[in-house]
């Protein structure tokens, strides 16, 4: 039986030096060796160039994408009501877009979004979608459908949200549990919003009740404000090794680590990696970020996240994780060649292990999501951050173009 995809001339990052050949059948890597000779469907050159897992996106608020448009009118309807719109925060503003979640719209926005995901070979992305008693049902169901719609393309993890929290949203839970009733894959969570510490701590204790009743791994945003006070990633470790959830539970965000006393930063680097959880940074949207570079060193399971496109919070946005990458270089101060080939684990490996993708690393047996970049370094993918030449998920050249 021939195999289905033959890549020849793939310069793997592992070996370093000569170009091999990928063999991938049904759905996996069948061989990688020099010079394969079986007969093959499909047969792509690399031409010597960097051919690497597929990119992952740790966090995207996909109910959200390109809303940035509507907040803004939002907020000038409410100026021209003479109501407050001045002086609402930007939760605030999001929170009043949902008034108008509907659907048709949401869903078309997700598909431009998740088009620009396959272009750019990010394979796998965890999204978020409101989950509360303003959007309801409405993003949750969006990002489902099309959750179903392009899984032969992405692997899109659903995360049930309540954003504007579970005490300060009475009703929230409710909706949480119809969203895992539906289908949802994951627990969300934002105990940090709350306003004591009491209602922080029954935010994450009545998560992690879902999770256990319905059997998903929990996603939180944590510590999310220039707030060195905030301790909800610790509230998240305790509850985590308390019910045995170790290796289910991802951290996001967790900006006030950048401000955490060193004492008990480093405290919480040991305990995350004791009960295996990972963490997802988004460096780009916003002033301060988690110790990425810290926690890789420690052993904890870090990866990048897109965060938003065009939302209330950030402006821009391709579900292009080597952009992601590019940018973090940046705002982390991470140029090196050692520290270039960090952040492409972040959005590769790495990423599949802080969020429990199973069998991921480009190795025979595993499933096959591959990129084919034009380029021969991780250096230059990073410099030029454009589209793969050719995009393989489970197997299929799902290339666009
Ligand atoms: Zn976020």
């Amino acid at each position: 039986m021939a195999i289905d995809i033959l890549i020849k001339n793939a310069l793997l990052r592992k070996s370093g030096e000569k170009p091999t050949d990928i063999a991938i059948k049904n759905g996996l890597i069948k061989e990688i060796q020099n010079n394969i000779s079986e007969e093959a469907s499909e047969v792509i050159d690399a031409g010597g160039n960097l051919v690497t897992e597929s990119f992952i996106n740790g966090h995207l608020h996909l109910d959200k994408v390109y809303t940035l448009e509507k907040v803004g009118m939002a907020a000038l309807d409410s100026y021209k009501a003479g109501s407050m719109g001045g002086a609402m925060t930007a939760i605030e503003q999001a929170a009043k877009v949902k008034e108008q979640y509907e659907e048709s719209w949401i869903i078309d926005n997700i598909r431009t979004a998740l088009d620009l995901a396959v272009k750019f070979g990010n394979t796998h992305i965890r999204a978020f979608a409101d989950t509360d008693t303003k959007a309801k049902l409405v993003g949750v169901k969006a990002v489902i459908k099309a959750r179903e719609e392009y899984k032969d393309r992405i692997d899109v993890q659903v995360v049930a949200f309540p954003q504007d929290g579970i005490a300060r949203d009475p009703g929230a839970e409710d909706y949480i549990r119809k969203a895992l009733e539906l289908g949802a894959d994951v627990v969300g969570g934002i105990p940090w919003i709350e306003y004591t510490e009491e209602e922080m701590q029954d935010h994450v204790d009545k998560m992690f009740a879902l999770a256990v009743e319905y059997d998903k791994d929990v996603s939180m945003l944590l510590d999310d404000a220039g707030d060195p006070g905030l301790r909800t990633i610790e509230m998240l470790i305790k509850k985590t090794i308390e019910l045995g959830w170790e290796g289910r539970v991802t951290v996001q965000h967790a900006r006030a680590m950048a401000m955490y006393p060193e004492p008990y930063y480093k405290k919480i680097e040991y305990l995350l990696k004791k009960a295996n959880i990972g963490l997802v940074s988004d460096p780009q949207t916003g002033p301060l970020h988690a110790r990425v570079r810290d926690l890789y060193d420690a052993g904890v399971s870090v990866a990048l996240g897109q965060d938003d496109i065009s939302d209330a919070y950030y402006p821009f946005g391709r579900n292009n994780m080597l952009e992601v990458a590019f940018l973090a270089a940046h705002l982390m101060w991470m140029t090196t060649f050692e520290e270039i080939d960090i952040l492409y684990d972040l959005i590769t490996t790495n990423a599949a292990k802080a969020l429990g993708i199973k069998n991921f690393e480009l190795a025979v047996g595993n499933e096959a999501n591959i990129v084919v970049l034009g380029v021969e370094s991780t250096v230059k993918a990073l410099w030029s951050h454009e589209a793969p030449v050719a995009v393989i998920k489970k197997g299929k050249n799902i290339t666009v173009g």
